[in-house]
């Protein structure tokens, strides 16, 4: 376990500051473990370490401010003796960076008073709801940082906000209808900070078209310094989607995270920095043994097995039966979350792993070149827009695809389609039913997950043979 090798190395001595001043010798223990630390809780970035030098911008310096910050330490950006001891205590091992991003070198407004102007306005929309929806826009954000808007009508702002179509001055033309709906420029002076809205989009205040509410929520999070987050339900999640009404909209706790680690809280809440021993992963992982638990995917990789689960997956491996819980990020970054199927291929040593209509290979734990892939590829129709399971017989080496009351067959060693497929589900896999969540082949069985069910499928006889709780393998 990696936890138990960083308080290996955590107990070589540490007696007093380690300043950074000047160029670090990079072989002291204490910086070692600095590094080992920040790369591992805050995402620090390995190849950072050139770097390191005594400045108030370096990444290094920055990212002990942001550690101290979080845990509620004099934020110093010097890695002082009570951040040292801190970085000695055992801790939870999810890293306290989530989804969020931000741009590369952190930019933020210096200034919590910021300026904005509308600089034109869309034919779409009358002009007074322009306005309300970009003010309340801006109160999603002003609602949990310290952070203040006021409008000007001339002259310059930080925020520069304005319609256009195509080529519009900047290095990136919008496209036409579709497609990208607008951008931002992280914060800083002249046009970053600006938010342009692309002209082409029919530009709404309900759930048809465009909203332009929600689309400048989340261009507005570009331009206080957000990038974006691969948490579905964040509002900087890259994909423009409208799940609730506008009037309904929350942002999630990760947009919350991200954009108090550049600017603190709201001062009129309440919250106050946890302290580390209470330090829990965020969000909660899920409860191994909730007995409603379902998984998004299932797969075997080298003989262990991993249970998919939002941004989660639990392993159980030979050595260690209890099921160990890890982020899928931390095994593979580029790697999405909430998965919809996932699958070993025995004789490729790869597992595939699904997500909308793109695919990925992995061995143990790195991500093949050239993936993601598209699902059509496969051989797939293109009105097959995701999958929900996928299982390969490792005898036969045959792949089956599960997508809602439909299955294909592919075959791994000429890795195409067999004919004759789709088929239905009911008849070739009686007792099932869809839609299926995930599958496993184990014990010469089929193991269909749905919901908070399983159902060992004997394929021979060609029947359920048991019905258990999906977390049966969990030691539950
Ligand atoms: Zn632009
Ligand atoms: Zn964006």
């Amino acid at each position: 376990m990696e936890p138990l090798a960083i308080l290996v190395l955590l107990c070589l001595p540490v007696s007093s500051a380690y300043p950074l001043h000047g160029a670090v010798r990079q072989d002291h223990p204490s910086m070692d473990l600095a590094q080992q630390y920040l790369e591992k809780y805050y995402n620090f970035e390995k190849n950072e370490k050139q770097v390191f030098r005594r400045k108030d911008s370096s990444p290094i310096v920055k990212k002990i401010q942001e550690m101290q910050k979080f845990l509620g330490l004099e934020v110093t950006g010097r890695l002082d003796s009570s951040t040292m001891d801190v970085m000695l205590k055992p801790r939870c091992g999810v890293p306290d960076v989530g989804g969020f991003t931000t741009f590369p070198g952190s930019p933020k407004w210096r200034e919590t008073n910021l300026t904005y102007r509308i600089v034109n306005y869309t034919p779409d929309l009358p002009k007074e709801s322009v306005d309300s929806a970009i003010e309340k826009a801006l109160k999603v954000w002003e609602e949990v940082t310290p952070l203040t808007f006021s409008r000007r009508s001339e002259g310059e702002a930080d925020i520069m906000i304005s319609f256009a179509a195509g080529e519009h001055g900047d290095f990136y033309p919008f496209d036409g209808p579709g497609q990208s709906l607008a951008h931002a420029y992280p914060p800083g002076p002249g046009f970053y900070g600006d938010v342009h809205f692309d002209d082409d989009e029919k530009w709404t205040l309900g759930p048809s078209g465009t909203n332009l509410f929600l689309v400048a929520a989340h261009e507005l999070g570009h331009s206080l310094g957000l990038f974006h987050s691969d948490k579905k339900e964040a509002l900087m999640y890259p994909v423009y989607r409208l799940s609730t009404s506008p009037a309904q909209f929350q942002l999630s706790q990760d947009d919350i995270d991200g954009i108090q680690s550049l600017y603190g809280p709201h001062p009129s809440s309440d919250a106050t920095v946890v302290p580390m021993s209470s330090v829990s992963p965020r969000p909660e992982t899920p409860a191994k043994c909730d007995p409603a638990l379902s998984f998004d995917a299932v797969s075997t990789l080298r003989g262990e097995l991993l249970f998919f689960k939002d941004r989660y997956f639990w392993r159980i491996s030979r050595w260690n039966p209890e099921p160990e819980v890890n982020l899928i990020s931390a095994f593979w970054p580029s790697l999405p979350s909430h998965l919809d199927a996932a699958y070993e291929a025995h004789s490729r040593d790869s597992v595939f792993i699904f997500k909308g209509n793109q695919f990925w290979a992995v061995r143990g734990n790195e991500v093949q070149a050239g993936y993601p892939k598209a699902l059509h590829t496969l051989g797939f129709p293109p009105t097959v827009k995701k999958i929900d399971a996928a299982v390969s017989d490792k005898e036969k080496k045959t792949t089956y695809f599960f997508v809602e009351d439909k299955y294909w067959r592919f075959d791994e060693k000429r890795r195409l389609m067999d004919k004759g497929f789709p088929r239905l589900i009911k008849d070739d896999f009686p007792g099932i039913e869809p839609q299926i969540d995930a599958v496993l082949q184990a014990f010469g069985f089929f193991y269909f997950f749905h919901g908070s069910s399983q159902f060992e499928f004997d394929p021979n006889a060609r029947t359920v043979t048991h019905t258990l709780k999906s977390n049966s393998w969990l030691l539950c």
